[in-house]
C-alpha cells in the first residue's frame, strides 16, 4: 500500500527518444484537476538547480550528476506523489517511491537524425544509438523495478505520441481507482 494520492512516473529512454516531449504532452493533456497534482521534473535541470552536479565528463560531453545527492534531494518530492521524472537514468530511485516506468523507444534512423540536429559529436551519437539498439535503458528498468510496472512505448511521430500519452492517462486513472484517498 502507498500513502501517495497520485502516482510517481518515470519517463525514461535514450537521449533524443522523446522523453521531454512525452512529459510535456502528458502534463498538457491532463484535465485541470489532475494537472494541479502533477509536476514534470526534468532531471538534468533539477540536478543543476539543486547543486547535484559533480563535474563534467569531457569524453562523453556531459555533466556528471551526484546521484546520491539527487535522490536524497528528491525523496520529499517523491513522497508527495504526482511527480513525472524525465531522465535517461531510471535505476537510482527507490522502488517504494516509483509506481510506473515508461521506457520511450524510437526508430534508430529517426533517433540518428534527431541527435545530429542537436549537434552532438559523432562519438556521442554513436554511443546513444548503441544504447538504443542494445536496449540498455529498458534492461536497467527491468533490473530495478517489478516487471509489471515497466512498460515500453514507441513513438516517431505526433500521432503515436498522443496515443502513448492517452495510455498513460488511462493508467493514472486506473491507479487512482485502485488507490483511493
Ligand atoms: P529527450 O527528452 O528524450 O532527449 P525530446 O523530447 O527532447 O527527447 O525529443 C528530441 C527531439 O525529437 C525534439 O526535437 C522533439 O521535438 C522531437 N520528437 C520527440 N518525440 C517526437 C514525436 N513523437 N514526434 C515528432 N517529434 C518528436
Ligand atoms: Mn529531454
Ligand atoms: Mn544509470
Amino acid at each position: 500500500m502507498t500513502s501517495r494520492l497520485y502516482p510517481n512516473i518515470i519517463i525514461t529512454g535514450t537521449p533524443g527518444c522523446g522523453k521531454t516531449s512525452h512529459c510535456e504532452s502528458l502534463v498538457e493533456s491532463l484535465n485541470d484537476e489532475l494537472r494541479s497534482h502533477f509536476q514534470h521534473l526534468e532531471i538534468s535541470k533539477v540536478a543543476r538547480e539543486r547543486g547535484c552536479i559533480d563535474g563534467f565528463d569531457q569524453e562523453r560531453d556531459s555533466s556528471i550528476v551526484d546521484e546520491d545527492k539527487l535522490v536524497d534531494s528528491l525523496e520529499p518530492d517523491l513522497r508527495e506523489g504526482g511527480k513525472i521524472i524525465d531522465w535517461h537514468c531510471c535505476d537510482v530511485f527507490p522502488e517504494r517511491l516509483i509506481d510506473l516506468v515508461v521506457v520511450v523507444k524510437c526508430d534508430n534512423s529517426v533517433l540518428f537524425d534527431r541527435l545530429s540536429q542537436r549537434g552532438y559529436p559523432d562519438s556521442k551519437i554513436t554511443e546513444n544509438i548503441d544504447c538504443e539498439i542494445m536496449q540498455v535503458i529498458l534492461q536497467e528498468a527491468k533490473d530495478s523495478y517489478a516487471p509489471e510496472i515497466v512498460i515500453e512505448l514507441s513513438s516517431e511521430d505526433l500521432e503515436t505520441m498522443d496515443d502513448n500519452v492517452e495510455r498513460i492517462i488511462q493508467w493514472i486513472n486506473s491507479w487512482r481507482e485502485n488507490n483511493p484517498d
